[in-house]
């Protein structure tokens, strides 16, 4: 049974027993006890009472802080990473014979993957068939809009201008690329579309994530076609 009588009545409360007042001048002997007992308690993801210090002491004056909040298991980090997912794309791409190219779409309100899509050109007959023309499609049939504002689009390459284009139309909130592209690129090399006077939204641009993979990715699959 985990002593109670360092916490508050809140902490008490969820504990299922009541609180103790506790002389300020214990606390000095049994400092190691009660960071124990905080450990054990943080664990049960309850409460943040007996963790250090002033959170201690306020604990012992029955001033106790409010408990942290909760959050959906569902719910991530701003700076997770979706670009091995976006890869998996690109390598399962180059097994059909594509160009290894791989995006994702995803909420990063909900943490949500929309689509995941790869380059299928030649599967398709279709020149406009990348992997982010194919994401942005998927993902607006799956939110019933031919926008996408505040969404993440992660590719592995550099977009083309067409597909640039289509990430302005689409509103998309932000692009995520890997690999730069000298040879077609349209975001940041190229005709720079979203700098373009006629672009009608310009995404948050961030480069060069997993920009060795995504590159990698792509010169092996040249190189084995030479
Ligand atoms: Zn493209």
């Amino acid at each position: 049974m985990i002593g109670v009588s360092g916490l508050g009545a809140e902490a008490a409360a969820i504990l299922g027993a009541p609180p103790m007042p506790v002389a300020l001048g214990a606390l000095g002997l049994r400092t190691r006890r009660r960071k124990a007992q905080g450990t054990r308690l943080r664990r049960g993801g309850e409460t943040r009472a007996c963790l250090s210090g002033p959170i201690r002491n306020a604990s012992a004056r029955g001033l106790h802080a409010r408990p942290p909040p909760r959050y959906a298991a569902h719910m991530t980090s701003p700076f997770r990473t979706h670009m091995d997912a976006a890869l998996a794309e690109a390598r399962a791409a180059a097994a059909r014979g594509e160009t290894p190219v791989g995006a994702v779409i995803v909420d990063p309100a909900t943490g949500v993957t929309l689509a995941a899509a790869g380059n299928r050109t030649r599967e398709l007959l279709d020149p406009t068939a990348h992997a982010e023309i194919l994401a942005i499609r998927a993902a607006c049939a799956a939110v019933g809009s031919e926008r996408l504002p505040g969404m993440e689009l992660w590719v592995t390459l550099e977009p083309c201008p067409i597909c640039a284009a289509a990430i302005a139309a689409a509103r998309i909130g932000r692009l995520i690329y890997g690999a730069p592209d000298p040879k077609s690129g349209g975001v940041e090399q190229g005709p720079r579309i979203f700098d373009h006077p006629q672009s009608h939204h310009r995404p948050e641009v961030i480069g060069g994530v997993a920009q060795a993979q995504c590159a990698a990715l792509l010169r092996a699959f040249f190189a084995a076609r030479r």
